[in-house]
């Protein structure tokens, strides 16, 4: 009875229901949660940065997932790697699948809009 499937466990976190239960599918590269059953499709889209991710979150304040996709216009992988990206860099935390900026995060966001605007 041996049922070999092309899923791998991969070490990623869904972005819609925050389960460690994410494979990974060897054909077509794609990750699939098998928890909740959302697709995180790898595809060549808009890549998105972090300072638009904290500039959205700053005018909204709390975004869940699909509203930062929406805002960004960004897929969901590239999206969800920048996330995770400044989550582990502690410049946004998740609250019950809602995104926002920490402190930490605000003052990062305030630094490079003096950047981006030379003050
Ligand atoms: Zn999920």
């Amino acid at each position: 009875m041996s049922h070999r499937r092309a899923l791998k466990f991969t070490k990623t976190a869904c972005p819609i229901c925050g389960s460690r239960e994410v494979a990974r599918d060897d054909h077509k590269g794609d990750m699939l949660c098998t928890n909740c059953g959302h697709i995180i499709v790898r595809e060549e889209t808009k890549s998105v940065g972090k300072f638009e991710i904290a500039q959205a979150l700053k005018r909204e304040g709390k975004m869940d997932f699909e509203k930062l996709k929406q805002a960004t216009q960004a897929s969901d992988a590239s999206l969800y790697n920048v996330v995770q990206n400044m989550e582990n860099m502690g410049l946004l935390q998740n609250l019950m699948g809602n995104y926002s900026l920490t402190k930490k995060g605000q003052r990062w966001y305030r630094q490079r809009l003096g950047q981006e605007w030379g003050y």
